[in-house]
């Protein structure tokens, strides 16, 4: 094909064929990036000035592309001779002909031009902190966003060492990657940091921070096994005006666990220098793995009070960020076909840190609860992909950061290492980071070292779990005679929506036996199984009396949904409460909360569980997890008119669990934040209002800054917010400027059910202006449309009308990011939902999608993923109304 048809327009995509071409035809030797950020303080200017040095050599071909998405380019130099931008650049991409030829006559290119400064969260990012006026930038780059900042090859296979050059207020903490050399103070009140050159790293690693930062710094060493002695510089980094609340001694700490740890795993010595962490505002993601300055949403720094649960989070994080040295920077994907090679290692190896190696000793019991609901999820969605994606562009890239490339990925390498032992797992890491360090790999690298340290032919392993999609559906076939068990069976169900087949993968597993004893759920055994093909007899149970409970992924060493027996149901159903295992208990919400999903359980029963066991969860992050799926089941798989009655039920017993919580725990905190999001519609206002006016409801709970944000946002949302309320949060948002009041209070206004209130909202979110025409911040626009969306149908379907025209031009003129925040956040699925045969919704998403048939496939996605979401709410509605209408019938 021609790699180099000009095409009109943006041209921000690039194809897998284009990288793959220019990975073939080029090296590159070096970058030098400078980088002039002295007048970001006046947000009056747009850019700043960017100048790339690039020098590569070229083999077969004496013409290829530069990427660089630019407000304008002064100058293009290619070995000494100018270029003309008006004939080389179309759109973000610099068209480059007459390369010298071979390794030994390298290609020196100078391109100097504006980048601009980025209000999304993608290229370089600049915030103004609403407490104190300062200006803070930061970079974030993945998967294709450093060319925003400067010139280069946009793919991850072109690694090069970089030198940053970063001119900026003399004042400012600036960083990146690489400690800096040199200093030069100038005359202006500016300096310029020169960077000492990285090792070779991919663009979407590189990094840069400039602001005047918080910092704190400690140092991390060991004795490495040749006798040397390994010293890491470590710093945390946040803005100044919450640096108050920072514990940086805590990250600082963690990191030094976690260096610990990974040099015992991996063997292999951490090569980046430093280990800067550095907390930003407005960030679009957890963390991003940046060798030498790992960047975090400053969302971990906890302004207000954070329970255990998300402190397990944060240090779960610091984990998965660390894994990353290794396994993505050290060790890079080709491309992003394999972002599991990085995303599922660090996502399985963080939370094996998280549990090994640190105080949280609860790490797995999250991860089965939480982080592979996100994985169930993804997977049964009409866009699930295999483990190994067929990535064919960058916006395809961009969606990939989803639940099966993390938290399936993770899962199905858990189950891995229970497959092939912890030891081969680890032994195949080591050879891996030796034979391929500073280089790219694909799937097959991974599976040669791991048939070599497991001495087992992988192939048909990763056929079944890496290239297929779908979720594994385990049950219990089991018959009885007189109380005993004649003969039981575990299957295994569930088809690849892909393909169509069945689902058949092997399994190394648990299936535990549980009997009520003295009325509580106790374990009476544990059998390890294997389990391939459709199913496998279960000979233990065969002459035994039947358990109250069998769960066959009993600590879920394996990724699978289970179908519970009904015996099991029941059981559950009942006394779930009283199981004390917190693994088993973690593992069976997490399986109920499937099946209301998957409309095989009503969410009527599945709240009534919640409202009866869930007090008793003593896993701060399972409990408020949960408490989050009432409140969606109430909102989307109850039909509306079981609405009003099931949330007040779930309010009256948050209010009773309130009333005898351990004051100042963790649970009384989680239950307050969950009754303030309850009130949103229209219960507990008694409660908000004593709150919101400062009444000691409950010992020893402090409404802080998250708190009192909820309850505003309830006062707003139910229509409670009179002048003088108006005028009161103001003057809260006045008196504690923050980000938590700035996002919070958007929402809040946005929330009011008033017709012009919502009209602006929209009118807001989809532009992604705000009324003075000033462009809202990927934030604002989130808050914005989240806001809006409170609210009946009544208020809000009139809006929606303008939604569906408007796509392909948000699309068209958004970045991906904010365009899939406005797409996601103002889809029209919060009216209240009616169970007609084709629900109005449905109908305008199917014909949109009709008449687009060429529209981005990125766009499409979105669509057909929230699409499915409704039509899940619908059935798991359709479910609770015929489930009452039967409980009716049996009352008669
Ligand atoms: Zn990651």
């Amino acid at each position: 094909m021609d790699h180099l048809k000009r095409i009109s327009g943006p041209n921000e995509n690039l194809s897998r064929d284009e990288a793959a071409w220019r990975a073939q035809t080029l090296h590159v030797h070096s970058y030098e990036v400078t980088l002039d950020l002295s007048e970001a303080r006046d947000s009056s200017v747009t850019g700043y000035r960017s100048t790339t040095t690039l020098v590569f050599s070229a083999k077969g071909t004496t013409e290829t592309f530069v990427d660089f998405i630019h407000e304008s380019i002064g100058s293009i130099t290619l070995n000494g001779e100018a270029v003309d931008p008006t004939t080389a650049v179309t759109g973000s991409r610099i068209y480059l002909e007459n390369l010298l030829q071979g390794e030994a006559s390298p290609n020196t290119l100078v391109i100097d031009g504006m980048a601009q400064y980025s209000r999304s969260g993608e290229g370089l990012h600049r915030y103004i902190d609403p407490a104190d006026g300062l200006t803070y930038c930061y970079t974030q780059f993945e998967p294709a966003d450093a060319r925003r900042v400067y010139a280069n090859f946009e793919q991850p296979d072109l690694k090069a060492p970089f030198t940053f050059t970063v001119r900026a207020p003399r004042e400012w903490h600036v960083a990146s990657n690489q400690s800096a050399s040199r200093v030069e103070e100038h005359g202006d009140g500016t300096a310029t940091t020169y960077f000492a050159p990285t090792l070779p790293i991919s663009t979407y690693i590189t990094a840069v921070l400039a602001g005047p930062y918080y910092v704190a710094t400690d140092s991390y060493s060991r004795t490495l096994p040749d006798g040397s002695e390994l010293v890491i510089p470590l710093n945390a980094t946040c803005r100044t005006s919450i640096a108050e609340h920072f514990d940086a001694q805590n990250i600082l700490d963690l990191t030094k666990t976690g260096l610990d740890f990974f040099h015992e795993l991996f063997d292999y010595p951490y090569p980046w220098g430093k280990y800067d962490s550095a907390f930003v505002p407005e960030y679009n993601l957890g963390a991003m793995e940046n060798p030498g300055l790992v960047t975090f949403t400053e969302g971990y720094v906890f302004t207000s009070r954070a329970t255990e649960g998300q402190h397990e989070t944060r240090a779960n994080t610091i984990m998965h960020e660390m894994a990353h040295m290794w396994f993505g920077d050290l060790v890079t994907m080709s491309w992003w076909d394999d972002l599991w090679l990085k995303e599922s290692f660090a996502d399985y190896i963080g939370t094996l840190a998280n549990d090994e190696a640190t105080e949280f000793t609860t790490a797995w019991i999250t991860f089965a609860n939480r982080r592979k609901g996100w994985a169930y999820v993804a997977d049964q969605l009409p866009t699930t992909h295999p483990i190994v994606a067929d990535i064919t562009d960058l916006e395809a890239a961009k969606q990939n950061f989803d639940g099966i490339t993390y938290a399936k990925g993770a899962s199905v390498l858990k189950q891995l290492a229970a497959y092939v032992g912890a030891d081969a797992f680890r032994d195949a890491s080591r050879k891996y980071f030796r034979a391929h360090e500073f280089s790219n790999t694909s799937l097959n690298d991974f599976l040669a070292v791991l048939e070599d340290a497991s001495g087992r032919n992988m192939d048909s392993w990763a056929d079944a779990w890496l290239k297929t999609a779908g979720v594994p559906v385990l049950g219990i076939e089991l018959t009885e005679a007189g109380g005993m068990v004649t003969a039981a069976r575990l299957t295994q169900s569930g088809i690849d929506p892909l393909t169509g087949n069945p689902i058949t993968h092997p399994h190394v597993l648990n299936v535990g036996l549980f009997d009520l004893v003295d009325g509580e759920l106790i374990r009476t055994a544990g059998h390890a199984v294997e389990l391939t093909g459709t199913g496998v007899d279960l000979g233990f149970l065969a002459g035994a009396q039947r358990p109250d409970l069998i769960l066959p992924n009993d600590g879920d060493a394996t990724y699978a949904m289970v179908a519970f027996d009904d015996r099991s149901l029941e059981t559950l159903l009942g006394h779930l409460g009283t199981l004390a295992d917190p693994l088993a208990r973690a593992s069976c919400w997490a399986a109920l909360w499937n099946m209301v999903r998957h409309a095989k359980l009503a969410a009527t029963d599945f709240l009534a569980a919640v409202r009866a066991h869930a007090e008793s969860v003593t896993e701060v992050s399972v409990f408020a997890f949960l408490l989050e799926q009432a409140h969606t089941a109430i909102g989307q798989y109850l039909p509306p008119e079981l609405r009003a009655g099931e949330r007040q039920a779930l309010a009256d017993a948050i209010v009773g669990w309130l009333d005898r919580a351990a004051p100042g725990s963790d649970a009384q905190i989680a239950m307050a934040r969950a009754l303030a999001k309850l009130a949103r519609g229209n219960v507990a206002a008694d409660v908000v209002d004593s709150l919101l006016a400062g009444e000691q409801r409950w010992d020893s709970l402090v409404v802080d800054e998250d708190l009192r944000w909820a309850l505003w946002q309830a006062k707003a949302a139910t229509g409670r917010l009179d002048e003088a309320s108006l005028a009161a949060l103001e003057a809260d948002a006045a008196a504690h400027p923050s980000a938590v009041a700035t996002s919070g209070r958007l929402l809040a206004l946005a929330a009011r059910p008033d017709a012009a209130v919502k009209a602006e909202a929209f009118g807001a979110a989809i532009s992604g202006h705000g009324v003075d025409g000033a462009a809202l911040s990927n934030e604002a626009i989130s808050a914005t449309a989240a806001g809006f969306q409170l609210g009946s149908h009544e208020l809000l379907d009139a809006h929606y009308a303008a939604y569906w025209p408007s796509l392909e031009d948000i699309w068209g003129t958004l970045t991906i990011g904010l365009a899939t925040r406005v797409i996601r956040g103002l889809f029209p699925a919060s009216q209240d939902l009616g169970t007609a045969e084709v629900h109005p919704v449905v109908a305008e998403v199917d014909a949109w999608l009709e008449e687009h048939p060429d529209a981005p496939r990125a766009l499409r996605r979105i669509l057909l993923e929230e699409r499915d979401a409704l039509v899940r709410s619908l059935a798991a509605q359709r479910l609770c109304v015929g489930h009452a209408l039967h409980e009716l019938g049996a009352a008669r």
